[in-house]
């Protein structure tokens, strides 16, 4: 099949290789010329692994091309995917859809007859409807169909997630369904699931999806901060809730707030969704502000690990993404904390296995070539991305760098064993030998309260137990909860 796809990002120079792959016909468009001449001249825009591999091969192959001609790309095409950003609208957290709506009126003037638009964007429920209405607007005579069919894949793992995806959303009419189907032919064969169903469910079931994602990723932040406080370990509590198959051990490491060009903007972007049809999300809202605020406090979280105050003490930061086996720097953690620590004055030393957008940082930092350099007189090492190098640097080496060697591992990293060995003094998230220096704990720990458990508990469904007549109280602060 002829496809052009609209947006050559990490979306959609990984989808456009890899239905290349396939033996589809490809042209990945894009309005930034830098990236369209990178990308002739052999290169790759952006870091993901395994993607210079498909690429390079399907150019050979004349299967894969790069453009900025939207219109001579788009002339031939039997689908046409849009996959442009849709980043925050700055102001009100709305998805900013300008890019996409200026793709559907960009390509309108040059679509053929039978083409079908697939909307792989993140984007708010009816946003098909309008890319449909103002093509239709432009071009009432062509006969062309829309299909949502948004994307999975994560950056770091973006090709394989493309190849073995859980499952492939279609939604739109038959026809346009079946069209897009076909160009994930592979998939039927291998028995992937394929869920077909109307335009707008399938533009929220990606909202949805990323939500629920995000609430885990903050359901454990929080519970990795109670474990902090009672003598608990997040690493032991995620492994026991993770083996419960209804529970799944994903999305259940605790670090310091999730990142990246997708969770943060997705769930304030269905907030506001959900805000304009007036049926507010309460649980995603509190999940959007306690991430914001998470991100916030790791800057405090350092100052428990030194045990001092941060003016005038140089920290060491390994990783700046937003995680590991990715160059990209939205949203990531590592770009709040640096405000916060040179807001208290200290100086930052840095190093991140990938080029990044240095762009997003600020300009006092000190970007080191290795670890070794960053840990350089360095007062505390902060570990802030999961990057598998890491694991395995040169401990005494690294401890010989630092003035001081206190390390801080927001992604737990390290064995505190291993660490302890080497002679630092080793902190991690959720583990409770964090806190001793906090102000809060010169406190004793308060004794841990039984909680009266209603009838309906965990355990199985509680059908035959009495319900218990008593309120249930919370152990934490003795707030009752509705009976
Ligand atoms: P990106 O910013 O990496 O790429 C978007 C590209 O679109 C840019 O190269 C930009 O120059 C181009 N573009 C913008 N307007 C254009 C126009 N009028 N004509 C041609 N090109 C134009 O974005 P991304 O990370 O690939 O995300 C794309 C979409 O996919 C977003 O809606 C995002 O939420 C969603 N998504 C992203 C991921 C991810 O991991 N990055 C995963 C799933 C879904």
């Amino acid at each position: 099949m002829r496809i052009c796809i609209v947006g050559t990002g990490y979306v959609g120079l990984v989808s456009g290789a890899c239905f290349a792959d396939w033996g589809h016909n490809v042209t990945c468009v894009d309005a930034n010329r830098e990236k369209i001449a990178i990308l002739n001249n052999g290169g790759l825009p952006i870091y993901e692994p395994g993607l210079a591999e498909i690429t390079t091969i399907n150019m050979k192959r004349k299967r894969l091309s790069f453009s900025t001609d939207l219109k001579s790309s788009v002339r031939n095409a039997d689908a046409v995917f849009i996959a442009v950003g849709t980043p925050s609208r700055p102001g009100d957290g709305h998805a900013d859809l300008s890019c996409v709506y200026a793709v559907a009126q960009e390509i309108a003037p040059a679509l053929q007859d039978g083409v079908v638009i697939v909307v792989k964007s993140t984007v708010p429920v009816g946003t098909c409807d309008e890319v449909e209405r103002l093509i239709s607007g432009s071009r009432s005579h062509v006969n062309f169909r829309v299909a949502s069919n948004p994307e999975f894949l994560r950056a770091g793992a973006a090709v394989g997630d493309f190849r073995r995806p859980d499952r492939v959303i279609i939604g739109g009419e038959r026809s346009a369904c079946d069209r897009v189907a076909d160009i994930y032919r592979p998939f039927l064969a291998d028995g992937t699931p394929f869920v077909y169903t109307a335009r707008r469910s399938a533009e929220l079931i990606k909202y949805a999806s990323n939500a629920f994602l995000a609430t885990k990723i903050a359901y454990i932040n929080e519970i990795a901060d109670l474990c902090e406080r009672i003598g608990a370990d997040v690493q032991d509590v995620a492994k026991g809730m993770g083996l419960d198959s209804r529970i799944g051990p994903q999305f259940l490491n605790a670090g310091p707030g999730f990142g990246g060009s997708c969770f943060p903007k997705d769930t304030l972007a269905l907030i506001k969704m959900a805000e304009d049809v007036e049926t507010p999300m309460r649980i995603v809202e509190s999940v959007f502000t306690t991430n914001e605020r998470r991100k916030r406090a790791m800057a405090r979280k350092i100052v428990s690990a030194l045990g001092s105050p941060l003016l005038g003490k140089t920290i060491a930061l390994l990783g700046l993404t937003f995680k590991a086996n990715t160059d990209d720097m939205r949203e990531a953690p590592s770009i709040s904390l640096i405000r916060g620590l040179c807001d208290m004055g200290a100086h930052i030393r840095a190093h991140d296995p990938v080029a990044v957008d240095q762009t997003m940082l600020p300009m006092e930092i000190t970007y080191c070539p290795s670890p070794y350099e960053a840990a350089e007189d360095a007062d505390v090492l902060v570990v802030i991305t999961e990057w598998e190098q890491f694991r395995t640097l040169d401990l005494w080496r690294l401890k010989r760098a630092m003035r001081t060697p206190i390390v801080l591992d927001l992604r737990a990293v390290y064995s505190a064993e291993m660490m302890t060995l080497a002679g630092f003094r080793y902190y991690r998230l959720g583990a409770a030998h964090l806190v001793p220096s906090t102000p809060a704990l010169s406190r004793p720990i308060p004794p841990i309260r039984r909680l009266r458990v209603n009838g309906s508990g965990s355990h199985g469904n509680g059908a035959s137990r009495k319900p218990k007549p008593q309120r249930q109280i919370s152990a934490t602060t003795n707030e009752r909860a509705p009976a």
